[in-house]
């Protein structure tokens, strides 16, 4: 059966005019018109996106100590397409595919770890201690068995994880991106590597995700001069991404940048098990203190959509086009007190806050339960 969305407000869409509703065939693509006999939701003026992307989280449930169910990350948080960020390297990419990515109605996407092992005992059993932990080989021939399910290479750079194999990690793993046709992701924190050691191996499509870290060595907002070495590398076509977690996003630090023209290209959460009962929780509430630090709705709303989608060649401000597969999520700006926290613990209360109502893929339809966003809702 069809699907008539009616009375919905349409944003961060090319070309949607005045459109106040939208046709899905019952093979799931766009149409010009409702047909009669169409399924009619009346969105009741809920805003219209592309559906929303999430372009860090972890998901390898089972293959990892500390990643959530997909489920927790996906269709009942509103989220219809979704990027693991490293959680699995050459080792173990195989059972992120089987077991995850290919059992999911959400669209599914990783970056490959540089690291063999990934994240299996993630923080415990450091997935970049020295040169035995990298196979380039190997992850070369992986990349090349897996490249409709890899948007890129994942290298987390900070003290904790790299300790003094410094810098060197990084290039290798640029190097293994380069030469696969590869973005890089990397993750900032604290050193070592130093900022500026990164930054000056990144190039235009590359993403440095924990963008808005408050670490004392891995701050943006550190020095005038790092601030202004990011902002010439984001005007280059270098994405920032926010990737939330438990210890990489600062209020402070995302209101400073923001206020100073460092704005994300993507809001992502870094869903894991151990934030995903707070500070996280999930996306609507990722996007939502951004919108607080300073974020224009219209930028908050792409940041979760077309520029992720854009990412990682999915539909975007394109997908009301007919013959697209629909993939949307329905939502609201509601004007509601919430008190929330950074990764720091310093809290903020929220008082706008982007409520997921329904995610549309094809033509299936998944209630979000606005309370408990992120936990549960029902199914069409
Ligand atoms: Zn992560």
């Amino acid at each position: 059966m069809g699907l008539w969305l009616k009375n919905v407000r349409p944003v961060c869409f090319h070309e949607s005019g005045n459109r106040s509703g939208v046709a899905i065939s019952d093979g799931g693509t766009i149409r010009e018109s409702p047909l009669p006999d169409d399924e009619v939701l009346d969105a009741d003026g809920l805003f219209l996106s592309p559906g929303w992307t999430d372009l860090h989280v972890h998901i390898w449930h089972g293959g990892t100590d500390f990643s959530v169910p997909p489920d927790r990350a996906g269709l009942k948080s509103g989220v219809t397409a979704l990027a693991d960020a490293g959680s699995a390297g050459e080792a173990t990419l195989h059972g992120l595919r089987k077991y995850i990515i290919e059992r999911r109605p959400e669209t599914i996407r990783a970056f490959i770890n540089i690291g063999s092992i990934g994240l299996v005992a993630c923080n415990r059993v450091p997935e970049l201690f020295d040169s035995r932990f990298i196979d380039v080989e190997r992850t070369l021939a992986a990349i090349d068995a897996n490249r409709d399910i890899l948007c890129g290479v994942k290298v987390r750079a900070s003290g904790e994880v790299v300790g003094d194999w410094g810098i060197s990690p990084v290039r290798i793993a640029k190097r293994v991106a380069e030469s696969a046709g590869l973005p890089l992701m990397v993750h900032i924190g604290n050193r070592p590597p130093d900022l500026e050691e990164i930054f000056a191996l990144l190039s235009p499509g590359d993403i440095v995700t924990h963008c808005y870290n408050g670490t004392a060595g891995g701050a943006v907002t550190r020095s005038s001069a790092v601030f202004e070495h990011a902002c010439r590398l984001a005007g280059t076509g270098v994405l920032m991404d926010v990737g939330h977690g438990s210890a990489s996003f600062d209020f402070g630090v995302a209101a400073k940048s923001i206020a100073g023209g460092l704005v994300p290209f993507s809001i992502s959460t870094d869903l894991h098990v151990r934030n995903v009962d707070g500070p996280v929780h999930d996306l609507a509430t990722t996007v939502s203190k951004l919108h607080a630090a300073g974020l224009g709705f219209s930028d908050c709303v792409n940041a979760i959509s077309t520029n992720p989608r854009r990412f990682l060649g999915l539909s975007g401000a394109n997908g009301l086009t007919p013959g697209m597969r629909a993939d949307f999520t329905l939502f609201a700006l509601v004007a509601r007190q919430k008190q929330v926290a950074d990764s720091g613990g310093n809290s903020l209360v929220l008082r706008k806050f982007f409520e997921p109502r329904f995610a549309i893929i094809g033509n299936r339809c998944v209630r979000v339960e606005p309370s408990r966003s992120g936990r549960a809702g029902s199914q069409r």
